[in-house]
């Protein structure tokens, strides 16, 4: 990998962020991981989900997320401490994720649906994943979450649903990395990878990068500091 500078403080981190998008089931059945690698606290508010479809999903997230820390830090799955906190109310339990005695790798999941995204990288990421057949709307409420200009134009483009879900995942992945509010002035471009279309730009001091992993038919967008690579499982 190239790109970014060394991570400062005492534990060696990733120097680029890396994303993976996968099925609920694709990681279900991957042999490296398992429910044990669960924290008792993790299990516990499994334990408290009641649709299996749904529970399965949050699971998968999880474990996804372990899988990504051990491929960009090195340590086994079972290592790391994953913990969350509410920037809201201050509590553990919910919130967003972070790993603990690392504050300087940053972590992220989602999952919607069958699918499940985990986000790694040194300091602020976010990463969300939708449904590609799914239409965030409607437009006149999305003007009340993001910026007006962005869904007007969106909502104006050929195609406008997809548009319209991009800009969702992109605004969620900004979210959640901590940046709320205006995006500023993109200068988005796009490219084709390997999982089909992507558009990367840089709002204030975060990436943003969306794809479309056509395979499993998942939206995704990621919000990092850094260079953002996207993994397979
Ligand atoms: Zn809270």
């Amino acid at each position: 990998m190239t790109g970014g500078g060394p991570v400062g403080g005492p534990e060696p981190g990733p120097e680029t962020a890396l994303a993976v998008v996968a099925t609920t089931p694709e990681v279900l059945a991957h042999p490296d991981l398992d429910e044990a690698l669960l924290a008792p606290w993790e299990r516990r508010r499994l334990a408290g989900i009641r649709l299996p479809s749904r529970r399965d999903d949050v699971l998968a997230a999880r474990l996804l997320l372990r899988l990504c820390v051990a491929r960009a830090t090195g340590l086994p799955p079972d290592t790391p401490a994953l913990a969350q906190r509410c920037p809201g109310c201050g509590e553990h339990g919910h919130g967003r994720p972070y790993l603990r005695g690392r504050p300087g790798v940053g972590v992220s999941l989602s999952h919607a649906d069958g699918l499940v995204a985990a986000a790694v990288g040194p300091g602020a990421i976010g990463v969300d994943v939708e449904p590609a057949t799914r239409r965030p709307g409607p437009v006149h409420v999305l003007r009340r979450l993001l910026p007006d200009a962005d869904v007007a134009e969106a909502a104006a483009s050929p195609d406008a649903g997809p548009a319209l879900l991009r800009l969702w995942v992109r605004a969620e992945a900004r979210l959640k990395a901590g940046q709320v509010g205006e995006s500023g002035h993109t200068s988005h471009t796009s490219h084709t990878g390997h999982t089909g279309q992507t558009g990367q730009s840089a709002q204030g001091e975060l990436r943003l990068l969306d794809w479309t992993d056509r395979p499993r038919s998942a939206v995704a967008a990621a919000a990092s500091a850094t260079r953002v690579t996207i993994a397979s499982l």
